[in-house]
């Protein structure tokens, strides 16, 4: 079977007119496999009613998903009317009764969250994801109403997960298992449409794979499939060469490997989420990402091979970066010292961006969370803790060690007379990173980027 599995994110699922498009192009596979995110800004909605209703103010959450009903109820009348068809009142009244089911479980949780006056990871979880529960239901039932034969299916009875809540874990075998219930869709001439982000755990609990985690959701359901591709169909032209949001000179990189894709998503290229690009190389299986609102442009095709004789790849940077620094207390041996700072990162599952070591201190640049009290206290037993805050993290990546040189200066000179707080370069990664501040960090990357791109 000729299985192309696409994703359309947020800004795609935005109004009735994306909507159009969306179905319009997935018309033009012959088996494709649809996963939606939330229309745009939803899930950030919901977790800003959980996290009202868990502060005291439930009127206030309800009040919040009083508006994504409407704005929901919104897009989908526009689209009916835009297309009108003899089984709208069938539609339309499917549509609405699922829209109240949703949202009446949302201010039944949101209820519950206030009632506990916290908002616990499962909740946090089960909110989040009404959004897909919502999106990947209406664009399911609008392909009826343009004679596409488009069927929805709940992600729960494919996304399989373990119980890690807010970043929850796939269970492969499982993912595959269930999978085959699309193929038997597709047998029947339906386009599957599923929701992306959210999954389910063991006991039967709604999980979510983290921020952005309908790529995932995207490539887990590919892979399972063995798909021919998986498209990820956004708002911009492929995978550039930095954010071309910031970075106005930015261009689109044709061709990436699995593995310079997967760091550029690590290192901040928002437009992949960073596990997306695993199950489609464990299956050797291209995926391309492309732009909605220009389909025809070529977009960036990531595959297994793809060597470039660039000096440098692509440049990303990050925000809201913290500098940890720890000193041990004379009496730790250097080894055992790095292990138990390193034991206490894993323990709050902490990912690291950049680390500098002697033997007794180490520098380590991290994303800000609310973990780094607890992190703190914990790393007090081991040395004096010291924190800098509002850092950003610029990385260049795909770097060629014999261009090291060359770049570095290129750095330099565009950051003139700009701090620089840490640099790192590891010739296995290729990736050079340095970190400066919050403040200047656009403006430097800006300057970065136009000196070396
Ligand atoms: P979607 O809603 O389709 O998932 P996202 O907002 O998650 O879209 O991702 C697309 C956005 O990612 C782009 O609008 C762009 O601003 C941002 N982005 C960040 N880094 C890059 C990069 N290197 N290449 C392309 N886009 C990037
Ligand atoms: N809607 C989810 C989010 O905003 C997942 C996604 O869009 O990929 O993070
Ligand atoms: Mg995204």
């Amino acid at each position: 079977m000729n299985i192309h599995v696409l994703k359309f994110g947020g800004t795609s699922m935005n109004d009735h007119h994306t909507w159009k498009k969306v179905l319009e192009i997935i018309s033009k596979y012959e088996y494709p496999v649809v996963i939606v995110s939330a229309t745009a800004r939803t899930t950030r909605q919901l977790i800003e009613a959980a996290q009202i209703a868990a502060k005291g103010d439930l009127d206030k959450a309800l009040v919040i998903g009083e508006s994504i009903k409407l704005r929901h109820l919104g897009i989908l009348h526009r689209f009916l009317k835009d297309n009108p068809h003899p089984k709208r009142p069938l539609i339309e009244e499917s549509c609405e009764h699922k829209l109240d089911q949703k949202i009446a479980l949302l201010f039944k949780l949101l209820t519950y969250t206030h009632k506990a006056a916290e908002l616990t990871p499962a909740m946090s979880d089960a909110i989040a994801s009404i959004g897909e529960q919502i999106s990947s239901y209406l664009l399911a039932q609008c392909g009826l109403a343009v004679n596409q034969l488009t069927q929805f299916i709940d992600a729960k009875k494919i996304i399989k997960t373990d119980s890690e809540y807010g970043k929850a874990n796939p269970n492969l075998a499982l993912i595959n298992q269930k999978s085959g219930s699309i193929e038997t869709i597709l047998d029947s001439g339906f386009t599957p449409i599923i929701g992306g982000f959210y999954g389910e755990a063991p006991d039967g609990t709604t999980t979510t794979l983290g921020f952005e985690g309908s790529d995932y959701s995207a490539s887990l359901i590919g892979g399972a499939l063995h798909a021919k591709a998986i498209e990820i169909w956004t708002d911009v032209s492929g995978v550039y060469t930095s954010d071309p949001r910031f970075i106005e000179d930015a261009k689109p990189i044709p061709e990436l490997s699995y593995y310079d894709a997967t760091e550029m998503a690590y290192f901040g290229a928002k437009v992949l989420h960073p596990s997306t690009l695993k199950p489609a190389q464990e299956r050797n299986i291209p995926v391309f990402v492309k732009n909605m609102f220009e389909p025809e442009e070529p977009g960036t095709k990531i595959i297994r091979d793809s060597d470039h004789s660039r000096k440098v790849l692509a440049m990303s940077f990050k925000k809201e970066m913290v500098l940890l620094t720890v000193s041990a207390y004379e009496t730790v041996m250097g080894y055992s010292f790095l292990t138990k700072v390193f034991a206490a990162l894993e323990k709050f599952r902490l990912p690291v961006d950049a680390v500098n070591t002697t033997e007794a201190s180490v520098t380590i640049a991290l994303s800000n969370s609310e973990k780094l009290n607890q992190l703190s206290k914990e790393l007090v037993e081991v040395g004096t803790v010291t924190f800098e805050e509002q850092k950003g993290l610029i990385s260049l990546i795909g770097c060629t060690i014999s261009n090291l040189d060359e770049l570095s200066s290129q750095v330099f000179n565009a950051l003139d007379s700009q701090d620089v707080d840490m640099i790192t370069f590891t010739k296995e990664k290729r990736i050079l990173s340095f970190v400066v501040d919050e403040e200047q960090l656009i403006q430097s990357a800006q300057k970065i980027h136009s000196g070396i791109f």
